[in-house]
């Protein structure tokens, strides 16, 4: 089997007006690093615009793009997925649709890699353009928070640009899990991986893909994935709650004996409420879990493949 020696992996969803921009200036880096030895693994993640027809006439066009069409929208991690099981290079550049990521740092960032010895050159976010506050001041808080609840460092601000060998690759697509929140799998196969500071540009066309929903359960993949923290903050919570009720004791036992009357219903509503919501909340995590567990369980195929236009090397490990 011929392997590349880049594949550029590039999922998208909705992306027609950005296509054929991709294309040209991911073509011309990955000509100016490697010349005419490449692949562009284009993965249409089932969207309702018109992209999958421009991926099969760019494909029609420029032989060395694989346009994979999802039998419907699996979301972005798993569209991700799929254009990593099916890309062949030796190493492989992943990057988004919509231009934020110039693919034109690939040059520097293969650069870096060799200097380094990297297996793994992950790009990190200094200046995020175009972004409103709201979307910025969460991200800097998901990265922070789940610094703190993982056992696997996790790079601050990174996303899932970045470039890879093949064997960090390989390590990476042997994990099985169904939740998949790729930045941290990546960190957690290891190898030497180092990294690249850039300023994320703008969206070229479109709006974001990730409104807050999604990004929540992005998030809650990425805590429950990598750590089982939360559900040891039960425990600690119930022993700060212990000693809050034993001062509750001596207060109730102070009035008791010195004849005043307990004070009664709003302390009492309270701490009803408090506790209930804690126990609400703590269930939901045990939930958010079992969930997951249950989802493990079904062992279904991550994707499905409708279709593939232009010549595939890779192997769909699933549904195809
Ligand atoms: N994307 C996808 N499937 C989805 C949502 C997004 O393949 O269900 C792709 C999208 O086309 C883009 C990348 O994932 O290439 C990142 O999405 P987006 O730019 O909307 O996210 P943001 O940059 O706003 O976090
Ligand atoms: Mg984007």
């Amino acid at each position: 089997m011929h392997r590349p020696a880049l594949s550029v992996v590039v999922p998208c969803y909705n992306e027609e007006a950005t296509l054929p921009l991709l294309h040209a200036r991911v073509s011309a880096a990955a000509r100016a690093a490697v010349g005419d030895d490449h692949e562009i693994v284009l993965v249409n993640d089932g969207s309702r615009d018109g992209s999958w027809a421009a991926m099969q006439a760019l494909s029609a066009a420029d032989r060395r793009v694989v346009a994979i069409n999802l039998s419907r929208n699996h979301g972005h991690q798993l569209a991700l997925t799929a254009g990593l099981d099916l890309c062949s290079g030796q190493q492989i550049l992943v990057i988004d649709a919509d231009l934020q990521d110039p693919p034109e740092l690939l040059a520097d960032m293969r650069a870096a890699m060799a200097r380094e010895g990297a297996d793994v050159v992950y790009a990190v976010r200094r200046k995020r353009d175009g972004e409103t506050w709201f979307k910025k001041a969460t991200a800097a808080l998901f990265y922070r928070v789940l610094d703190r609840v993982t056992d696997t460092p996790i790079p601050l601000d990174t996303g899932d640009f970045r470039l890879m060998t093949r064997r960090a690759l390989d390590a990476l697509l042997a994990l099985p899990e169904q939740a998949r929140f790729i930045r941290g799998m990546v960190a957690w196969v290891g190898f030497r991986q180092i990294p690249f500071a850039y300023d994320r540009a703008e969206r070229h066309a479109g709006e974001t893909n990730y409104p807050l929903g999604k990004m929540v359960r992005l998030a809650l993949d990425a805590v429950t994935g990598f750590s089982t923290a939360p559900l040891r903050w039960a425990s600690h919570l119930s022993v700060v709650l212990a000693a809050c009720s034993l001062l509750l004791l001596f207060y109730i036992a102070w009035g008791y004996f010195s004849g005043e009357r307990v004070q009664g219903w709003t302390s009492t509503m309270l701490v009803v409420v408090v506790l209930s919501s804690i126990q609400m909340f703590v269930l939901g995590m045990i939930g958010e879990y079992l969930g997951r567990l249950y989802i493990e369980a079904k062992r279904r195929p991550l994707y499905l493949v409708a279709d593939i236009a232009g010549q595939v090397h890779g192997r769909a490990t699933l549904g195809f």
